[in-house]
């Protein structure tokens, strides 16, 4: 449009119904997360509504923001009415349409005409200007959006899905075991939706599992790190504690106990950088370990909270999200993972607390071994790029 008006971008908030302190802080920590990816001064935050300026880079951003319920590309003239007049033809011009709607919004309700009668005036214009038109109200080919402010105009036709969710960080944070595999990255990013920051925790089995596992995890973070701006993936060195716990007398049992042990060390890891809920890919019998006894047995050596985002999931749910973020693609490629190397024939698929801690009194180094490869970690950290 050749059009002296400029252009930006009309942001909404997601989760309306909050109120006082909560949206307060809502609505701070997405100005705090918007600015990660949209420099300070192309940004503007108000009560309800966010606005910042238009470019192909920050309308891009926009797609990855958890928060925003929906944003559009909008004009901007003042809020006399002659002016919203001439903007309302050119959008109309923009466009090719039998049918249109109008739909005004007044913010100030000061404002000398309400939106019916801004609807009714604006419908008038369009009649008058355009013919062969018609308003229909129910299946417009063309919408065109007035929402009048203290200060100014917005008229647009577009209208963008957000995310929708809580933004990033205003939930606190979860340390999240991740594997190569499908279901922990979409565990990861519905965690993000509801505002949790996420740390990664992933072990690691060389020589077993090759640069090709490792080059899987950081391409999946690299990818979820596109929600959250920065993170930190804690590798954990596992080879000698898998070795160790394959010299267990019930072989049935080396999932189960390599579990337990997945979960001390990501306890002590949590606890050390103050992160207060673990989280998991985990989903309710899809797999021989996923059991409920099998949760029950495991989850007992952790006291803080296991969230488990894709415990009611069907795969067919899961594999959705994981195309929908890319994950899927790299979650497909072959690697060797960690636990299916590990796994015995025949596992147990209803384990007991008691046997479990009958062997893993039999396995007494495994403390030892454990504390060792936690303070072998290796920390790696990324950033939107
Ligand atoms: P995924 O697709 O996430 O690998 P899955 O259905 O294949 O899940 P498992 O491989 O049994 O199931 O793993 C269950 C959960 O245990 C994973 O979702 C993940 O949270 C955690 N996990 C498995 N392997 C590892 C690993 N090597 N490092 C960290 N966490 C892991
Ligand atoms: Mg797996």
């Amino acid at each position: 449009m050749n059009c002296e008006h400029s252009k930006e971008i009309l942001i909404r908030y997601g989760e309306l119904t909050l109120k006082g302190e909560n949206k307060k802080d809502f609505i701070n920590q997405l100005r705090r997360n918007i600015e990660l990816y949209i420099p300070k001064e192309e940004l503007k935050v108000e009560y309800d509504r966010a606005f910042c300026k238009y470019s192909v880079k920050n309308l891009k951003s926009l797609k990855y923001i958890f928060g925003i319920s929906s944003y559009s590309i909008v004009y901007k003239t003042s809020t006399n009415l002659d002016d919203i007049e001439k903007l309302v033809i050119e959008v109309a011009k923009e466009n090719s349409f039998n049918s249109f709607a109008i739909n005004s919004r007044r913010h100030n309700k000061n404002y000398p005409l309400n939106s019916s009668q801004l609807n009714m005036h604006f419908g008038g214009i369009i009649l008058s200007n355009f013919s062969d038109k018609k308003v229909n109200l129910t299946n417009a080919d063309l919408t065109i959006y007035i929402e009048i402010r203290d200060k100014y105009t917005y008229v647009f036709s577009n209208y963008i899905n957000g995310l929708g969710g809580m933004p990033v960080s205003s939930s606190g944070r979860v340390l999240h075991l991740i594997s190569g595999g499908i279901d922990s990255p979409v565990a990861a990013n519905l965690l993000q939706k509801r505002g949790l920051k996420v740390a990664f925790l992933n072990f690691i089995t060389p020589p077993h599992t090759d640069e090709k596992t490792t080059q899987k995890i950081d391409d999946i973070i690299s990818l979820l790190t596109k929600y959250q701006g920065s993170s930190t993936l804690f590798q954990i060195n596992y080879t000698k504690i898998m070795n160790y716990i394959g010299l267990v007398s019930n072989q049935k049992y080396k999932i189960t106990l390599m579990r337990r042990s997945f979960y001390r060390i990501a306890q002590k890891i949590a606890e050390k950088y103050n992160i207060k809920a673990l989280s998991n890919g985990e989903n309710l019998a899809q797999v021989a370990s996923q059991t409920l006894e099998s949760i029950y047995t495991i989850s007992e050596v952790s006291n803080l909270p296991i969230f488990r985002p894709l415990l009611t999931f069907d795969k067919n749910e899961t594999i959705k999200i994981a195309n929908d973020i890319k994950t899927m693609d790299i979650s497909i490629q072959k690697a060797c993972e960690t636990c299916e190397l590990f796994a015995p024939k025949f596992p147990v698929t209803k384990p007991n607390r008691e046997e479990v801690k009958k062997l893993e009194e039999e396995l007494e180094k495994l403390n030892q071994l454990e504390d060792e490869v936690i303070n072998e970690i290796i920390i790696k950290k990324f950033d939107i790029i």
